[in-house]
């Protein structure tokens, strides 16, 4: 396969974007190769500059649950866009879409759109300070919420330490207020509250974790989560960015038969434009400005054409929710060929799965939280990662990344992919 394009695409890139890269990941630094520029995509494929067709396992990272160029958001947006960029004033689509959301996610009662899951989640964290008058958050390792300052928080050594900074540049005055915490684990959580319940502003959490690769939780342990945080008054944000109207029509809360003070949306909310949300208990959001002391705004937020791809995609899957029926079988599928395929060879893995997200990990223990993640073999990882792409399968380029299924993704795409993991396994044997 010849991607020497892309190969001199990235040299050029180099020179005027840092790292040729406008969000870390997509350099490929972890599986020790260039990135592949991308020219166009249609349903399950990608196409890359040199013409290589890949069967795509990223959909940008989640929000192409219908798969690419699909036909209804490519005209929604297209006719949005006849009519006009951006107002900065209130348009109709916003209040569609925030509608759609309340209507199927049960425990938000209203919505503020933004641009970016990372905009959502650090506006979350600040609603939860200003609405309990306290500053501590929990988050929990290896769970990713963006790269706001109060959220590139990594645990700090002993169980009930305050954390320090995971990227430079962030105070670590900053890291005071952030406790970090093993997932899956109630005790844990159960001692934070004990020690200072009293000053714990609230708990962030991914109910599926899917930035240590997907790490499914334990029964019953978000629902402890939502009774404990009732019991101190702390705010409950689980953040669905990712598994929002992924893992079912009203996310990993319906899924899970779960209640929150506030959910926060991104990715498949906008249907591939650059959209965030956040919401929730009407008590709650009431706080944010301008009904309430909490400031949150955005020249672009609710944008024209970033409602009318959502509303697109979020009302087809109200219309078709057969959609989630299928992608639980298409993750059956996959799941059970790659137990096989591992197993005939004797190549130790883990696969974790929940619906549409989906990891392989290369360990021989079982993967329940980020020190269990973190014990996987990276050098496999690569090999895997670089022979799928040889044969024509684009995976997302980390051992801590999920695989993203769509609604477009065809059987035969499947059994390629089946059939060319079992050709990795046999290398990896
Ligand atoms: C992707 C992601 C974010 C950040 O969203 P951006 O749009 O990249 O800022 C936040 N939380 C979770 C769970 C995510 O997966």
């Amino acid at each position: 396969m010849d991607t020497s394009k892309s190969k001199t695409a990235f040299d050029e890139a180099k020179k005027y974007i840092p790292g040729g890269v406008n969000s870390p990941v997509r350099a490929f630094k972890n599986v020790g190769t260039y990135p592949l520029f991308i020219e166009r995509a249609n349903g399950s494929k990608i196409y890359d500059i040199d013409g290589n067709e890949y069967i795509d396992y990223v959909g940008s990272w989640g929000p192409m649950f219908l798969g690419h160029c699909k036909e209804i958001v490519l005209e929604a947006v297209k006719e949005a866009c006849d009519k006009g960029m951006s107002f900065g004033a209130p348009c109709l689509a916003e209040t569609e879409l925030a509608k759609r959301i309340c209507s199927l996610v049960p425990c938000v009662d209203v919505v503020r759109m933004v641009n970016s899951g990372t905009e959502a989640t650090m506006s979350a964290i600040r609603l939860a300070r200003g609405y309990t008058g306290r500053n501590i958050i929990i988050k929990f390792e290896g769970c990713y919420h963006g790269h706001s300052d109060s959220l590139l928080i990594k645990a700090g050594s002993g169980a009930a330490t305050f954390g320090s900074a995971s990227s430079a540049g962030v105070p670590e005055d900053f890291a005071k207020y952030t406790l970090v915490l093993p997932y899956n684990d109630i005790d844990a959580i159960e001692d934070a509250f004990e020690k200072m319940g009293n000053e714990i502003a609230g708990v962030i959490i991914e109910p599926v974790a899917g930035n240590m690769g997907v790490v499914p939780p334990k029964d019953g342990y978000l629902q402890k989560i939502r009774e404990i945080t009732k019991k101190y008054g702390s705010v409950f944000i689980v953040d669905e960015v990712m598994t929002g109207f992924r893992l079912s029509a009203s996310g990993a809360i319906g899924r899970f038969g779960l209640d929150a003070d506030i959910v926060t949306f991104g990715k498949i909310i906008g249907g591939g434009m650059p959209v965030g949300a956040y919401g929730g208990k009407r008590e709650i959001m009431e706080f944010v400005s301008p009904t309430g002391p909490v400031y949150q705004a955005g020249t672009l937020s609710g944008n024209p054409l970033a409602m009318a791809a959502g509303n697109a995609q979020i009302k087809y899957l109200q219309e078709n929710p057969y959609i989630y029926e299928e992608i639980e079988q298409k993750g059956a599928y996959l799941e059970s060929e790659f137990k096989k395929s591992a197993e005939k060879y004797g190549v130790n893995v883990r696969v974790n799965r929940v619906g549409s997200m989906m990891s392989v990990f290369f360990t021989d223990n079982d993967v329940t939280n980020f020190e269990t993640a973190s014990k996987s073999n990276t050098e496999k990882f690569k090999v895997y990662f670089n022979e799928m792409l040889k044969q024509g399968i684009y995976l997302a380029p980390s051992q801590f990344e999920s695989l993203f299924l769509s609604d477009a993704h065809t059987k035969a795409d499947l059994e390629k992919t089946a059939a060319a993991f079992d050709k990795v396994m046999e290398i990896l044997r």
